[in-house]
């Protein structure tokens, strides 16, 4: 028995090693679990769900053989694929997560996100953050043709990395405060998050109480799976499973 963790996949044509690898996995690894949550940047890019530049539909091919086999499968959108819609979850079988919800781990309640908005000292992005995921703005934009939003999109991430370049390690990393506040906002004591590629599992002293924040890594290197069993719980590798 086992539930599986992922974030920070990041697939795209450009790296088809992580393609092949994460492809292994969902035909793999993946099969035998309880559920498997991909908590966010499963996509490098993805502008819509009419967005079929590849490896896009190899990917939704192989997440629907997971799903058809019986595995749940749940999709949080990250800061790279915040677009994903009801016809990718329909096309998939998976379902999609709202950031920030708390997920039942064989009895441990542990808060699931994927981690930028916790990142409150990048105010420039959590104001890019706003204006992206409003309703009207992402209506408008989805209705433009594709071409149009693949080189919108080239633009700011131009813009973006220019910027990151310039910000500290600590401005790009989550604000301990937003951290507790939103543990306690949802009673829980567990938060999982990706996001940061930053994979560690963080004891925390909930004033009193242990609490633990876990990361996980992104796929550039690292193939990183946290895996959740009723015994305990492993941040590794997707070759360290079983
Ligand atoms: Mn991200």
């Amino acid at each position: 028995m086992a539930i599986l963790f992922v974030s920070d996949v990041h697939l795209s044509a450009v790296r088809p090693d992580i393609v092949s690898s994460f492809t292994r996995f969902l035909q793999g690894h993946a099969r035998g679990a309880d559920a498997l949550y991909i908590l966010g940047d499963l996509f490098d890019e993805w502008l819509g769900d009419d967005d079929n530049r590849p490896p896009h539909p190899q990917i939704v091919d192989a997440l629907s053989g997971l799903t058809a086999s019986g595995v749940p499968v749940h999709v949080m959108r990250g800061n790279h694929d915040f677009l994903l819609g009801d016809r990718f979850a329909f096309l998939s079988g998976c379902s999609l997560l709202d950031d920030g919800v708390v997920a039942d781990l064989y009895g441990t309640p542990a808060l699931l996100m994927h981690g930028d908005s916790l990142c409150t000292r990048d105010t420039e992005y959590q104001a890019f953050r706003k204006t992206s995921r409003d309703p009207a703005n992402q209506q408008a934009f989805l209705a433009l043709p594709l071409e149009t939003r693949a080189a919108q999109a080239a633009e700011i991430r131009g813009r973006s990395a220019a910027s990151v370049r310039l910000k500290t390690d600590e401005i790009m990393d989550v604000t301990p405060g937003a951290v507790v506040q939103a543990m306690r906002a949802h009673g829980v004591t567990h938060l999982i998050h990706g996001h940061t590629h930053r994979p560690a599992v963080h004891d925390m002293d909930l004033g009193g109480i242990g609490g633990k924040r876990i990361v996980l890594g992104d796929w550039y290197e690292q193939d990183s799976v946290l895996c959740w069993t009723p015994e305990g719980f492993h941040l590794g590798r997707m070759d360290d499973l079983r």
